[in-house]
C-alpha cells in the first residue's frame, strides 16, 4: 500500500510502497483510513526546522495523527468494537508497564508512542492501532469531520485549563483549526470571543463561518484596535495557539489584573516576558498539552452532536497521492484543515 513516510532528518516526505500492517495481535484493531488530516505538527516534520528529533529512531515511519475510519480487522479482546464500526482514534499510545498504566491512571503515563510519529499513522490505506484507541462514531457520520477529533481535543483541553465560563471575553490568538476550535468552544460555554491572526485572511474566514464575529488580522490592525471596535477593554482570559514567542507578551498585555493566560502552542524557542508586570497583575499562565480520555469522550460527542457546525474548518480533501501539494498548501496558510484520503 501507499504510506507518506518521513525517512531521513531532513526536508520533505516521501510517497513510499510498504507493506500492509501484520495482523492485529490481541487487543488491536486494522483501521481502515477514511481521512487524516495535515496537523501543523506535521507540517514541522515535512520542514525539518527543529523540535522532532525524537522521530529518527521510528524512521522510516507513516505519519498522520488526525483520522477517522473503520474497523477492517480484529485481534482478540477488543470488546465491541466489529468489523466495520467507524471509529476516531487517540493517537497517544500509553506504555501500559509503568506504575501509571499499572494502576489504571493511563492519562498520567509518561512513557507513550505517538500512533504518527513513533509508529505508524494514519496517511497509509490501513493502520494497526490499540482498539482502546478508538473511539466508536456512528454510521452516518462524516468520517472527514470526525478526523478533527485531535485537534479539537487540544481546544478542549486548553479550553477547560482556562475555565472559560459564559459571559467571559476570550481572547483567542492564532486561527488555525485548534485555535478555530477553541473559539468555537469558547462560544459554546458563552463566552465573548476575539480572534487575531497575522496575515491569516483564509484561516481568519474559516473563523466566521463558525459564528465567531470578531476576527482581526494583525498585519492590518494593531492589538489596540481591538478594543475599540468590540468596545472589548480587557479580557478575562487569553489563549495563545501560534507558538510565536511575541504573542506571549502581546496577550499577557491584553489580560484583566487576575486574568488567565493559557499557552497551548508548541513554542520552538524560549519565551521572555515581563515577570514584575505579571507579578504586579496577578496574571495567571497555565500550559495545556493533550487531552484525557475524559475529554476525549467529550469531544467525540461533540463532533457527532455538532457535525454540520464543524463543516467549514475542513477546505479541502485530496488524494493521498497528492499528499505533498496538500503540505506545500497547508505550509503557505491556504485554506484550513486539509484532508488526505487514503
Ligand atoms: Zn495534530
Ligand atoms: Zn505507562
Amino acid at each position: 500500500m501507499q504510506a507518506l513516510q518521513k525517512t531521513t532528518a531532513a526536508f520533505g516526505l516521501e510517497l513510499r510502497d510498504v507493506p500492509a500492517p501484520h495482523a492485529p495481535a490481541d487487543g488491536e484493531v486494522i483501521v481502515e483510513v477514511a481521512a487524516a488530516g495535515i496537523c501543523g505538527s506535521d507540517v514541522h516534520i515535512y520542514d525539518w526546522s527543529g523540535g522532532y528529533d525524537f522521530l529518527k529512531s521510528a524512521f522510516p515511519v507513516t505519519i498522520g495523527h488526525e483520522f477517522a475510519g473503520r474497523v477492517i480487522e480484529t485481534g482478540g479482546n477488543v470488546g465491541a468494537l466489529a468489523i466495520g464500526q467507524p471509529v476516531v482514534v487517540i493517537p497517544s499510545v500509553e506504555c501500559g508497564v509503568c506504575e501509571a498504566c499499572r494502576s489504571g491512571s493511563v492519562d498520567a503515563c509518561r512513557d507513550r508512542r505517538g500512533i504518527g510519529m513513533l509508529r505508524d499513522g494514519g496517511f497509509a490505506r490501513t493502520v494497526r492501532v490499540p482498539a482502546a484507541n478508538c473511539l466508536t462514531l456512528p454510521d452516518d457520520i462524516d468520517l472527514g469531520i470526525a478526523a478533527l477529533g485531535e485537534p479539537l481535543s487540544i481546544a478542549m483541553s486548553a479550553v477547560k485549563t482556562a475555565e472559560v465560563a459564559a459571559g467571559d471575553r476570550v481572547l483567542v490568538m492564532g486561527p488555525g483549526t485548534i485555535g478555530q476550535g477553541i473559539a468555537l468552544l469558547a462560544s459554546v460555554r458563552g463566552a465573548r470571543v476575539v480572534v487575531v491572526g497575522y496575515d491569516d485572511a483564509g484561516r481568519l474566514e474559516t473563523v466566521r463561518a463558525l459564528g465567531i464575529e470578531h476576527t482581526f488580522d494583525l498585519c492590518e490592525h494593531a492589538l489596540a484596535d481591538v478594543k475599540t471596535r468590540t468596545g472589548i477593554d480587557e479580557f478575562d482570559v487569553v489563549i495563545e495557539a501560534t507558538g510565536v514567542p511575541s504573542t506571549v507578551q502581546a496577550g499577557l498585555d491584553c489580560l484583566k489584573p487576575s486574568g488567565v493566560f493559557v499557552i497551548c502552542g508548541i513554542h520552538g524557542k524560549p519565551v521572555s516576558f515581563d515577570a514584575a508586570k505579571l507579578v504586579r497583575n496577578r496574571h495567571q499562565i497555565r500550559g495545556t498539552y493533550r487531552a484525557t480520555r475524559a475529554t476525549w469522550a467529550e469531544v467525540r460527542d461533540f463532533v457527532v452532536a455538532q457535525q454540520a457546525r464543524l463543516a467549514p474548518m475542513v477546505t479541502h480533501r485530496l488524494p493521498l497521492a497528492d499528499a505533498i501539494d496538500g503540505f506545500e498548501m497547508a505550509r503557505n496558510k491556504i485554506g484550513s484543515k486539509i484532508l488526505l484520503l487514503p
